[in-house]
Protein backbone atom coordinates (compact mmCIF):
# COMPACT_ATOMS: atom_id res chain seq x y z
CA UNK A 1 0.00 0.00 0.00
CA UNK A 2 1.25 3.38 -0.96
CA UNK A 3 1.93 5.51 1.89
CA UNK A 4 -0.06 8.87 1.13
CA UNK A 5 -0.44 10.66 4.13
CA UNK A 6 3.10 12.37 4.10
CA UNK A 7 1.94 15.24 6.18
CA UNK A 8 1.54 13.42 9.69
CA UNK A 9 4.34 10.91 8.82
CA UNK A 10 7.00 14.23 8.58
CA UNK A 11 5.54 15.15 11.77
CA UNK A 12 5.86 11.93 13.48
CA UNK A 13 9.91 11.96 12.64
CA UNK A 14 9.82 15.57 14.00
CA UNK A 15 8.68 14.31 17.08
CA UNK A 16 10.43 11.09 17.22
CA UNK A 17 13.74 13.01 17.18
CA UNK A 18 15.00 13.77 20.88
CA UNK A 19 13.95 16.67 22.68
CA UNK A 20 16.46 19.04 23.20
CA UNK A 21 17.45 20.52 26.78
CA UNK A 22 17.43 24.29 27.38
CA UNK A 23 16.81 26.18 29.87
CA UNK A 24 12.75 26.19 31.14
CA UNK A 25 11.89 29.80 33.48
CA UNK A 26 8.74 31.29 35.16
CA UNK A 27 8.81 34.44 36.67
CA UNK A 28 5.13 34.77 39.11
CA UNK A 29 4.14 37.76 40.94
CA UNK A 30 2.13 37.86 44.13
CA UNK A 31 2.64 34.64 45.95
CA UNK A 32 3.87 35.27 49.48
CA UNK A 33 3.84 39.28 48.43
CA UNK A 34 6.50 38.80 46.56
CA UNK A 35 7.64 37.55 42.83
CA UNK A 36 9.09 34.08 42.33
CA UNK A 37 11.41 32.95 40.02
CA UNK A 38 12.18 29.40 39.06
CA UNK A 39 15.00 28.70 36.14
CA UNK A 40 16.07 25.14 35.93
CA UNK A 41 18.11 22.91 32.69
CA UNK A 42 15.33 20.50 31.45
CA UNK A 43 15.81 17.67 29.30
CA UNK A 44 12.65 18.22 28.32
CA UNK A 45 10.86 21.02 28.06
CA UNK A 46 7.41 19.67 29.57
CA UNK A 47 8.91 17.65 32.56
CA UNK A 48 10.30 21.54 33.54
CA UNK A 49 7.25 22.74 32.79
CA UNK A 50 5.13 20.54 35.30
CA UNK A 51 8.34 20.79 37.50
CA UNK A 52 8.43 24.63 38.18
CA UNK A 53 4.42 23.79 37.97
CA UNK A 54 4.87 22.07 41.25
CA UNK A 55 7.40 24.28 43.07
CA UNK A 56 4.34 27.03 42.64
CA UNK A 57 1.91 24.82 44.20
CA UNK A 58 4.39 24.22 46.84
CA UNK A 59 5.25 28.06 47.75
CA UNK A 60 1.38 28.94 47.48
CA UNK A 61 0.97 26.24 49.85
CA UNK A 62 3.27 27.57 52.36
CA UNK A 63 1.82 31.22 51.84
CA UNK A 64 -1.50 29.88 53.06
CA UNK A 65 -0.57 28.04 55.60
CA UNK A 66 2.32 30.91 56.95
CA UNK A 67 0.90 34.30 56.02
CA UNK A 68 -0.33 36.25 58.84
CA UNK A 69 -2.28 38.28 56.22
CA UNK A 70 -4.30 35.34 55.87
CA UNK A 71 -6.98 34.98 58.82
CA UNK A 72 -7.11 31.19 58.08
CA UNK A 73 -3.48 30.42 57.93
CA UNK A 74 -2.12 28.20 60.62
CA UNK A 75 -0.23 30.65 61.85
CA UNK A 76 -2.57 33.23 62.33
CA UNK A 77 -4.87 30.52 64.47
CA UNK A 78 -1.92 30.19 66.57
CA UNK A 79 -1.47 33.91 67.02
CA UNK A 80 -5.54 33.92 67.95
CA UNK A 81 -5.03 31.43 70.35
CA UNK A 82 -1.84 29.92 71.87
CA UNK A 83 -1.99 33.22 74.68
CA UNK A 84 -4.47 31.33 75.76
CA UNK A 85 -3.52 27.90 76.13
CA UNK A 86 -1.12 25.15 73.73
CA UNK A 87 -2.11 25.17 70.21
CA UNK A 88 -1.65 22.06 68.44
CA UNK A 89 -0.09 22.41 65.08
CA UNK A 90 1.32 20.61 61.84
CA UNK A 91 5.04 18.85 62.38
CA UNK A 92 5.84 21.16 59.67
CA UNK A 93 5.28 24.47 61.01
CA UNK A 94 6.65 23.24 64.62
CA UNK A 95 9.65 22.11 63.28
CA UNK A 96 10.09 26.07 61.40
CA UNK A 97 9.11 27.32 64.70
CA UNK A 98 11.40 25.90 66.49
CA UNK A 99 14.29 26.46 63.43
CA UNK A 100 13.56 30.30 64.33
CA UNK A 101 14.22 30.01 68.20
CA UNK A 102 17.41 28.53 67.12
CA UNK A 103 18.14 31.63 65.08
CA UNK A 104 17.39 33.93 67.88
CA UNK A 105 19.61 32.24 70.29
CA UNK A 106 22.15 32.62 67.17
CA UNK A 107 21.72 35.77 66.42
CA UNK A 108 21.52 37.26 69.90
CA UNK A 109 17.92 37.79 69.77
CA UNK A 110 18.39 40.07 66.53
CA UNK A 111 16.26 37.34 64.87
CA UNK A 112 12.85 37.02 66.81
CA UNK A 113 9.86 36.27 65.33
CA UNK A 114 7.71 37.55 67.80
CA UNK A 115 9.03 41.21 66.75
CA UNK A 116 5.38 41.25 64.84
CA UNK A 117 4.02 42.04 68.95
CA UNK A 118 4.91 45.67 67.82
CA UNK A 119 5.36 44.82 64.03
CA UNK A 120 1.56 44.61 63.29
CA UNK A 121 0.91 48.38 64.10
CA UNK A 122 3.68 49.20 61.39
CA UNK A 123 2.01 49.52 58.18
CA UNK A 124 4.64 50.51 55.18
CA UNK A 125 2.63 50.88 52.35
CA UNK A 126 -0.13 53.22 54.35
CA UNK A 127 2.68 54.87 55.72
CA UNK A 128 1.11 53.98 59.21
CA UNK A 129 3.98 53.46 62.19
CA UNK A 130 2.99 52.76 66.43
CA UNK A 131 3.90 56.13 68.74
CA UNK A 132 6.48 55.55 71.47
CA UNK A 133 3.46 54.80 73.78
CA UNK A 134 2.04 51.82 71.48
CA UNK A 135 5.55 50.86 71.47
CA UNK A 136 6.01 50.70 74.94
CA UNK A 137 2.82 49.07 75.86
CA UNK A 138 3.70 46.31 73.11
CA UNK A 139 7.15 46.00 73.44
CA UNK A 140 7.62 43.23 76.85
CA UNK A 141 5.44 40.64 74.45
CA UNK A 142 8.35 40.89 71.98
CA UNK A 143 10.52 37.92 72.81
CA UNK A 144 11.63 34.56 71.45
CA UNK A 145 11.06 33.26 74.96
CA UNK A 146 7.62 33.65 75.16
CA UNK A 147 7.14 31.08 72.53
CA UNK A 148 6.62 27.83 74.34
CA UNK A 149 7.26 25.11 72.14
CA UNK A 150 5.85 20.93 73.61
CA UNK A 151 7.89 18.21 71.55
CA UNK A 152 5.74 15.43 72.87
CA UNK A 153 2.52 17.02 72.44
CA UNK A 154 3.18 19.20 69.08
CA UNK A 155 2.02 22.11 70.92
CA UNK A 156 2.52 25.67 70.90
CA UNK A 157 1.78 28.06 73.78
CA UNK A 158 2.72 32.11 74.70
CA UNK A 159 3.77 32.73 77.79
CA UNK A 160 1.87 35.98 77.91
CA UNK A 161 -1.23 37.89 76.08
CA UNK A 162 0.05 40.30 73.34
CA UNK A 163 2.75 37.86 71.77
CA UNK A 164 2.06 37.69 68.18
CA UNK A 165 4.95 36.00 65.92
CA UNK A 166 5.10 36.33 61.75
CA UNK A 167 7.16 33.93 59.78
CA UNK A 168 7.55 36.90 57.42
CA UNK A 169 12.12 36.69 58.29
CA UNK A 170 12.16 32.97 56.93
CA UNK A 171 9.07 31.07 55.36
CA UNK A 172 10.92 32.81 52.10
CA UNK A 173 13.80 31.17 52.51
CA UNK A 174 12.19 28.22 53.96
CA UNK A 175 9.91 27.91 50.46
CA UNK A 176 12.92 28.75 48.39
CA UNK A 177 14.33 25.16 50.26
CA UNK A 178 11.62 23.54 49.63
CA UNK A 179 10.85 23.97 45.74
CA UNK A 180 15.07 23.39 45.78
CA UNK A 181 14.28 20.01 47.43
CA UNK A 182 10.92 19.37 44.71
CA UNK A 183 13.30 19.85 41.76
CA UNK A 184 16.04 18.02 42.81
CA UNK A 185 13.56 14.91 43.69
CA UNK A 186 12.57 15.38 40.26
CA UNK A 187 16.18 14.85 39.04
CA UNK A 188 17.11 18.70 38.14
CA UNK A 189 21.01 19.44 38.84
CA UNK A 190 20.68 22.38 37.47
CA UNK A 191 18.48 25.32 38.79
CA UNK A 192 17.44 28.53 40.49
CA UNK A 193 14.52 29.45 43.32
CA UNK A 194 13.88 32.74 44.40
CA UNK A 195 11.07 33.98 46.82
CA UNK A 196 12.17 38.03 46.74
CA UNK A 197 15.45 38.28 48.39
CA UNK A 198 16.00 34.45 49.21
CA UNK A 199 17.40 32.24 45.88
CA UNK A 200 19.15 28.90 45.90
CA UNK A 201 21.16 27.87 43.14
CA UNK A 202 22.24 24.05 42.59
CA UNK A 203 24.89 23.36 39.84
CA UNK A 204 26.10 26.01 37.40
CA UNK A 205 24.85 27.32 34.32
CA UNK A 206 26.76 26.80 30.80
CA UNK A 207 29.23 25.33 32.64
CA UNK A 208 30.35 28.42 35.21
CA UNK A 209 28.82 29.82 38.31
CA UNK A 210 25.44 32.28 38.32
CA UNK A 211 26.33 35.69 38.55
CA UNK A 212 24.13 37.30 41.21
CA UNK A 213 24.57 41.33 41.97
CA UNK A 214 23.69 42.96 45.22
CA UNK A 215 22.53 45.87 44.34
CA UNK A 216 23.07 49.44 45.34
CA UNK A 217 20.59 50.77 48.41
CA UNK A 218 19.90 53.52 46.99
CA UNK A 219 20.09 52.83 43.23
CA UNK A 220 18.34 49.68 42.10
CA UNK A 221 19.76 49.63 39.15
CA UNK A 222 23.65 49.85 40.29
CA UNK A 223 25.33 46.89 41.67
CA UNK A 224 27.85 47.24 44.63
CA UNK A 225 28.91 43.23 44.10
CA UNK A 226 28.97 40.86 42.01
CA UNK A 227 29.02 37.06 43.30
CA UNK A 228 29.69 34.20 40.67
CA UNK A 229 27.36 31.50 42.81
CA UNK A 230 27.43 27.35 42.69
CA UNK A 231 25.72 25.22 44.86
CA UNK A 232 24.39 27.86 47.31
CA UNK A 233 21.54 29.73 48.59
CA UNK A 234 21.97 33.71 49.33
CA UNK A 235 19.49 36.11 50.83
CA UNK A 236 19.91 40.20 50.73
CA UNK A 237 17.85 42.45 53.02
CA UNK A 238 17.52 45.80 52.83
CA UNK A 239 16.15 48.88 54.32
CA UNK A 240 14.66 49.63 50.56
CA UNK A 241 12.00 46.63 50.91
CA UNK A 242 9.45 47.85 52.05
CA UNK A 243 9.55 51.46 54.07
CA UNK A 244 8.44 55.24 53.91
CA UNK A 245 9.91 58.10 55.24
CA UNK A 246 8.46 60.80 57.57
CA UNK A 247 10.72 63.96 58.87
CA UNK A 248 13.76 62.48 57.96
CA UNK A 249 13.02 59.19 59.66
CA UNK A 250 13.25 56.18 57.46
CA UNK A 251 10.41 53.33 58.85
CA UNK A 252 11.46 50.03 57.16
CA UNK A 253 10.28 46.30 57.57
CA UNK A 254 13.01 45.45 59.78
CA UNK A 255 12.31 45.45 63.50
CA UNK A 256 14.72 45.62 66.13
CA UNK A 257 13.40 43.63 68.76
CA UNK A 258 14.83 45.57 71.68
CA UNK A 259 13.64 49.18 70.70
CA UNK A 260 10.53 47.82 68.62
CA UNK A 261 11.90 50.91 66.08
CA UNK A 262 13.43 49.67 62.75
CA UNK A 263 16.95 48.34 62.85
CA UNK A 264 19.23 50.61 61.06
CA UNK A 265 22.33 49.91 61.64
CA UNK A 266 23.31 48.42 58.21
CA UNK A 267 21.62 49.85 54.60
CA UNK A 268 21.57 46.05 53.29
CA UNK A 269 23.11 42.66 54.44
CA UNK A 270 23.72 39.65 51.91
CA UNK A 271 24.02 36.41 53.83
CA UNK A 272 25.61 33.28 51.95
CA UNK A 273 24.65 29.53 53.32
CA UNK A 274 24.29 26.35 52.14
CA UNK A 275 20.33 26.54 52.43
CA UNK A 276 17.91 29.52 52.09
CA UNK A 277 16.10 28.97 55.51
CA UNK A 278 19.67 29.63 56.81
CA UNK A 279 20.75 32.54 54.71
CA UNK A 280 17.07 34.50 55.58
CA UNK A 281 17.16 33.51 59.00
CA UNK A 282 20.85 35.13 59.30
CA UNK A 283 20.31 38.67 56.86
CA UNK A 284 18.62 40.38 59.62
CA UNK A 285 21.22 40.46 62.54
CA UNK A 286 23.45 43.19 61.45
CA UNK A 287 20.62 45.86 60.67
CA UNK A 288 20.11 44.63 64.67
CA UNK A 289 23.18 43.68 66.07
CA UNK A 290 25.51 46.30 63.79
CA UNK A 291 27.98 45.06 61.00
CA UNK A 292 30.92 44.20 62.93
CA UNK A 293 28.68 41.75 65.69
CA UNK A 294 26.78 40.57 62.87
CA UNK A 295 30.42 39.68 61.12
CA UNK A 296 31.83 38.00 64.08
CA UNK A 297 28.83 35.85 64.57
CA UNK A 298 28.72 34.72 61.00
CA UNK A 299 32.85 34.21 61.13
CA UNK A 300 32.27 31.91 64.43
CA UNK A 301 29.53 29.99 62.73
CA UNK A 302 32.03 29.39 60.09
CA UNK A 303 29.65 28.02 57.47
CA UNK A 304 28.31 31.29 56.11
CA UNK A 305 29.75 34.64 54.33
CA UNK A 306 28.11 38.03 54.08
CA UNK A 307 27.96 41.11 52.64
CA UNK A 308 27.36 44.16 54.57
CA UNK A 309 27.15 47.82 53.31
CA UNK A 310 26.98 50.15 56.06
CA UNK A 311 25.02 53.30 56.33
CA UNK A 312 28.19 55.29 55.23
CA UNK A 313 28.64 53.03 52.63
CA UNK A 314 31.41 51.39 53.65
CA UNK A 315 31.28 47.55 52.01
CA UNK A 316 32.21 44.81 54.84
CA UNK A 317 32.83 41.20 53.76
CA UNK A 318 33.32 38.50 55.98
CA UNK A 319 36.90 36.79 55.66
CA UNK A 320 35.51 33.89 53.05
CA UNK A 321 34.72 36.42 51.01
CA UNK A 322 37.04 39.72 51.22
CA UNK A 323 39.34 40.90 48.57
CA UNK A 324 42.93 39.27 50.09
CA UNK A 325 45.85 42.05 50.68
CA UNK A 326 47.81 42.39 47.94
CA UNK A 327 51.48 43.64 47.25
CA UNK A 328 51.95 46.64 44.54
CA UNK A 329 52.59 45.20 41.26
CA UNK A 330 56.52 46.34 40.63
CA UNK A 331 56.55 48.56 36.88
CA UNK A 332 58.35 46.25 34.40
CA UNK A 333 60.28 48.57 32.02
CA UNK A 334 59.77 47.69 27.94
CA UNK A 335 61.71 47.94 25.46
P1 LIG B 1 12.05 39.59 52.45
O1 LIG B 1 10.70 39.68 53.06
O2 LIG B 1 12.17 40.33 51.16
O3 LIG B 1 12.59 38.20 52.39
P2 LIG B 1 13.82 39.95 54.70
O4 LIG B 1 14.37 38.59 54.53
O5 LIG B 1 14.75 41.07 54.95
O6 LIG B 1 12.97 40.41 53.44
O7 LIG B 1 12.76 39.84 55.85
C1 LIG B 1 12.07 40.98 56.30
C2 LIG B 1 10.84 40.50 57.03
O8 LIG B 1 11.25 39.85 58.24
C3 LIG B 1 9.92 41.59 57.47
O9 LIG B 1 9.02 41.96 56.45
C4 LIG B 1 9.24 40.96 58.66
O10 LIG B 1 8.20 40.13 58.22
C5 LIG B 1 10.30 40.08 59.25
N1 LIG B 1 11.05 40.71 60.36
C6 LIG B 1 11.23 42.02 60.65
N2 LIG B 1 12.03 42.21 61.70
C7 LIG B 1 12.38 40.96 62.12
C8 LIG B 1 13.22 40.48 63.18
N3 LIG B 1 13.86 41.30 64.00
N4 LIG B 1 13.35 39.14 63.29
C9 LIG B 1 12.70 38.29 62.46
N5 LIG B 1 11.92 38.68 61.45
C10 LIG B 1 11.77 40.00 61.27
MG1 LIG C 1 13.92 37.01 53.29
Amino acid sequence: MRIRAAGPLALLAVLSQPARAEWVTRTEDGIMGTRIVVELWAEEHAAGDAAIDAVMSEMRRIDASMSTYKPDSEVSRVNALAAQGPVKISAELFELLNTAIGYSRITDGAFDITYASVGFMYDFRARVHPDEKQIAAALPAVNYRHLLLDHAAGTVRFSQAGVRIDLGGIAKGYAVDRGIGILQHRGFTHALVSAGGDSRIIGDRWGKPWIVGIRHPDHKDEVIARLPLVDTAISTSGDYERYFDENGTRYHHIIDPRTGHSASAVRSATVLAATATRSDGLSKTAFVLGAEAAIRIYEKLGDVDAVLVKPDGQVLYTKGLEPPPVSPVSPVSRP
